[in-house]
């Protein structure tokens, strides 16, 4: 799989140090969403529906670097919205890379030709392009002509000036495991440093809510594309082989939200990068404060069909520190794709959803009212 070695090496120290200390929770990949504003408007996507005062708001550089040494992860995944929107996104990436992190940008690539100046190469650098699939696949699912190619020319123009890419494809339940299949082999054959693969997270505010995948059919699917690839080895994959072996139904994890969290223009949101249903000032009273206990697949409804890496990723690296022979496995032999999967989590228990998106949004209306309010008390002071 193609992790660097020196990157995976590094990260597992860090892991090893915080199990060595004895923490129970700690943060491995932190998802930095320093805007929502985006220049797409993709059917399936849950992060951009917000009225305009909230889409003009940008997290400012130091509030960027204070997140991360707040959270003190050794991964920054830069998300949005659009990160290159962000005027100080070249600053926000140099502040990480001197902070000895490893930083991914994930853009839809319609800007990178423009701004790809304001950028240097980097060992710790690298951009994830947004590409769901093939030419059809792709602009169907950002619902819009001309965006693949544009990624794709891109992603050619950041590799030939020495840039780490990487791509990032999300996958719907009308996803042909054919198409996907030859799609990686394109990318493939593009010199890319690895791909990531997930399903489409559910959104409530997607505007496509017929689209996403429930759990078996996720699973089917993952496993009818990794065996079309010699069970996922024939792929350059930027994720955790025991990551995708649960994809394609191998595996049981509970989710573990605290592993990726994410820092948006609210704070620090509750409990994962996929859900909103809280936030908290400081990344300690998102560590302490946030009923964790109460969101997983299981527990709560709106997790229900969840299988995306942000909540999945660190379990699978979890598990490779408890059981390094199964890494080993999976390596060795490749994705199993055929046989009994193994048995899920039980749907029975699960507490009903909570709809707060509206709360959250008229909270932070207010705040924002506020903060521009002139201020007049002086006045009646002087006057
Ligand atoms: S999925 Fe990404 S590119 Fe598409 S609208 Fe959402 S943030 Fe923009
Ligand atoms: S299962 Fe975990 S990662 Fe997925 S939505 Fe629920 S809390 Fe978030």
């Amino acid at each position: 799989m193609a992790i660097p070695v020196l990157q995976a090496v590094q990260i597992g120290g860090y892991v090893l140090r915080q199990k060595v200390q004895g923490k129970r929770r700690f943060p491995l990949v932190l998802m930095l969403e320093p805007l929502f504003r985006c220049n797409l408007a993709c059917a399936g996507c849950g992060k951009i529906d917000y009225p305009d005062p909230i889409l003009n708001q940008r997290l400012p550089l130091d509030e960027c670097l204070h997140a991360m040494d707040e959270c003190g992860a050794p991964v920054v995944v830069i998300a949005g919205g659009e990160p290159l929107l962000h005027k100080e996104l070249p600053q926000i990436v140099e502040g990480g890379i001197a902070r000895g992190k490893y930083i991914t940008v994930c853009t839809n690539a319609l800007l990178l030709e423009k701004q790809i100046s304001k950028f240097k190469p980097h060992r710790r650098f690298n951009w994830s392009i947004h590409l769901d699939g093939d030419q059809e696949m792709h602009d169907k699912s950002v619902c819009q002509k001309g965006v693949y190619d544009r990624a794709v020319a891109a992603l050619k123009l950041a590799k030939s000036k020495g840039f780490r890419v990487t791509i990032n494809c999300t996958l719907f339940n009308d996803a042909d495991p054919e198409r996907v299949a030859k799609f990686l082999d394109d990318v493939k054959g593009f010199g890319i440093e690895g791909a990531t693969v997930s399903p489409g997270y559910a959104y409530e505010r997607a505007p496509d809510q017929q689209h996403f995948l429930n759990r078996a059919k996720t699973k089917q699917l993952f496993r009818d594309i990794f065996k079309r690839g010699q069970g996922g080895k024939k792929w350059p994959f930027f994720q955790s082989g025991l990551f995708l072996d649960y994809l394609a139904g191998n595996r049981t994890y509970e989710c573990t939200p605290w592993g990726n969290p994410t820092r948006t223009v609210f704070g620090w949101q509750r409990p994962c990068y996929l859900l909103g249903e809280g936030y908290a000032k400081t990344f300690a009273e998102l560590m302490e404060e946030t009923n964790w206990d109460s969101y997983g697949v299981g527990k709560y409804e709106k997790c229900a069909d969840c299988m995306v890496h942000c909540g999945f990723e660190a379990s699978a690296v979890n598990e490779s520190f408890s059981k390094p022979w199964e890494v080993l496995k999976v390596a060795i032999a490749g994705i199993r794709t055929d046989g009994a999967m193994a048995k899920d989590i039980p749907l029975d228990r699960q507490r009903p959803a909570d709809y707060v998106f509206s709360r959250h949004v008229q909270n932070k209306l207010a705040e924002i009212k506020e903060a521009e309010a002139p201020n007049t008390s002086h006045l009646s002071a002087a006057e």
